[in-house]
């Protein structure tokens, strides 16, 4: 009988387990479409000290296996879940000197001795990973890494194939779901960590060695059978000087395909969400949305009333995704009427004018510090605008979320954003689309979009249906993946 082709997904975030971004929401919901596609799938990720064992059923294993690091010898326990509803195995592995302090990416820690710590963590990861895959019950075809946090991961493997022939046919797929964020650290340091001897050394120093730093993400693009980034669009860009970041010739010689990202569509679906105080479908927007938005002015304290566009920002407060286009708007939104409320942690410039934004105008404007999945639903919901000022957005989640409960995006025309956002005035329009990353641009959009709020109400409700009738699953995506597994196995016979 033929064999299913297996694939082992690596990656430093996964929904339900520990979510950062988007890149969680991606690991927690593609295995299930390829599954589908007969593809055989686990996930690999650390144990780390925020997981609490307990809610996601998580159990040890008899696995236990060393990693050698710092000229010392670490033992690696091996605990199983499965992804919620399904038999996917989620294997986290567990090795508390890198793996228990803090959160994530360590964000809480500043002192400059925290990016040696990620580097630690993420270089020890990548070794862990490469021994895991000789002591699990997984002998993946392909292994399909996610940014740069696992970027050491392929040349990991390849050190192993002279001592250990399971390597040799191993596949790896390289997923970049942020260009912006490399990982780069002094040669020094990672062979230090290593004990990387001349040979390994040399290996390594063919890929990516600039002025003695290696870049954890280059050295991803170039060891990896596969690039693949999460829209058509980025895929582009990324090849350009303005996107690329530095890694954009390496990007035109390797190659680099754009799958677009696809959501949980049963997860993120306004007809099951038990975060929202009335659940509705597209038949029943207007009502649904009308009660969700109260239940929320309420909540938030802004001002009772269904007329006031309300408008949402969700997400991480980074240069990245344009904060300051929006903050420089805000008056001029309390201005025209309009209520804001934010949801989102990241640069404490941001977070302190947006508080004082808050605070001024409480009646208008709204802003939470910190991460909260149940707001972020009820925002979705009960918001008529969410806004996407983004500098680059490789894919973006949130737009495809808000139009799936009836919230027009108002984004910047880039990467994913420019792919699932079709601009006002168009038959099929779901939203408003800008391009000069620019305060004033994004308060051209903004009118536009209250113009038609406010004084077009059908064209209005026309704009909602067509965003919540899009597709956003992973189905198209999902065939995308397996056929591009099934071309790098096939390169390998
Ligand atoms: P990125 O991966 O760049 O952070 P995406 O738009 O791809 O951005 O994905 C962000 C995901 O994280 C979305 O599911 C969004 O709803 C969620 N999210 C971001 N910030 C928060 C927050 N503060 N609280 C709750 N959910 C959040």
């Amino acid at each position: 009988m033929k064999k299913n082709l297996s694939v082992l997904f690596v990656a430093a975030e996964c929904a339900p387990f520990f979510k950062v971004g988007g890149l969680a929401d991606v690991i927690g919901s593609l295995p299930y479409a390829l599954q589908q596609r007969g593809i055989d799938v686990a996930v690999l990720l650390p144990k780390y000290g925020v997981l609490d064992a307990q809610p996601h059923t998580l159990r040890t294993t008899s696995h236990q296996f060393s990693v050698d690091a710092e000229g010392t010898t670490y033992t690696v326990g091996v605990w199983r879940s499965e992804l919620p509803q399904s038999s996917i195995p989620v294997y986290f592995l567990e090795q508390d000197t890198f793996f228990a302090q803090g959160n994530v990416y360590l964000q809480q820690l500043t002192a400059p001795s925290s990016e040696r710590k990620r580097m630690r963590r993420f270089a020890f990861f990548a070794r862990a990973v490469a021994q895991a895959i000789m002591h699990l019950d997984v002998q993946p075809d392909v292994v399909h890494f996610h940014d740069w946090h696992t970027g050491l991961l392929p040349t990991e493997l390849q050190l192993l194939v002279p001592t250990h022939n399971v390597y040799a046919k191993i596949k790896s797929v390289l997923t970049i779901h942020n260009i912006g964020y490399q990982g780069r650290y002094p040669m020094r340091d990672v062979a230090k960590f290593f004990g990387w001897n001349r040979r390994e050394q040399r290996t390594i120093a063919a890929y990516a060695l600039k002025r003695g730093e290696l870049n954890f993400l280059n050295l991803a693009v170039r060891a990896s059978d596969a690039v693949t980034t999460v829209s058509p669009t980025h895929a582009r860009e990324i090849r350009t000087r303005s996107y690329g970041y530095d890694l954009e010739r390496t990007l035109r010689k390797k190659g680099v395909t754009g799958i677009l990202n696809g959501i949980d569509v049963d997860v993120f679906n306004p007809q099951k969400d038990a975060a929202l105080v009335r659940r509705y479908s597209v038949a029943g927007f207007v009502k649904g949305k009308r009660a969700n938005k109260k239940a929320l002015q309420r909540e938030l304290g802004l001002s009772e009333n269904p007329q006031v566009p309300l408008i949402a920002v969700i997400g991480r407060l980074a240069y990245q995704k344009g904060i300051e286009l929006l903050i420089a708007n805000s008056q001029w939104l309390v201005e025209q009427g309009a209520q804001v409320a934010v949801l989102g942690s990241g640069l404490p410039d941001y977070e302190q004018s947006l508080c004082k934004l808050a605070a001024a105008y409480p009646r208008h404007i709204f802003a939470h510090i910190g991460f909260n999945a149940k707001l972020a639903q009820q925002l979705y919901a009960g918001s008529d605008i969410l806004v996407m000022p983004s500098r680059y957005e490789p894919c973006g989640l949130g737009q495809m979320i808000a139009m799936r409960y009836g919230t027009v995006p108002v984004a910047r025309s880039t990467g994913g954003l420019a792919d699932t956002v079709v601009s006002h005035p168009h038959h099929s329009a779901n939203g408003f689309l800008f391009t000069a990353p620019t305060a004033a641009g994004l308060r051209h959009a903004l009118s536009q979009a209250l113009e038609v709020y406010t004084r077009q109400p059908k064209t209005w409700k026309k704009i909602v249906r067509n965003g919540m009738r899009g597709d956003y699953s992973w189905n198209t995506s999902a065939k995308e993946y397996v056929k591009l597994y099934h071309t790098v196995v096939r390169g390998r016979e």
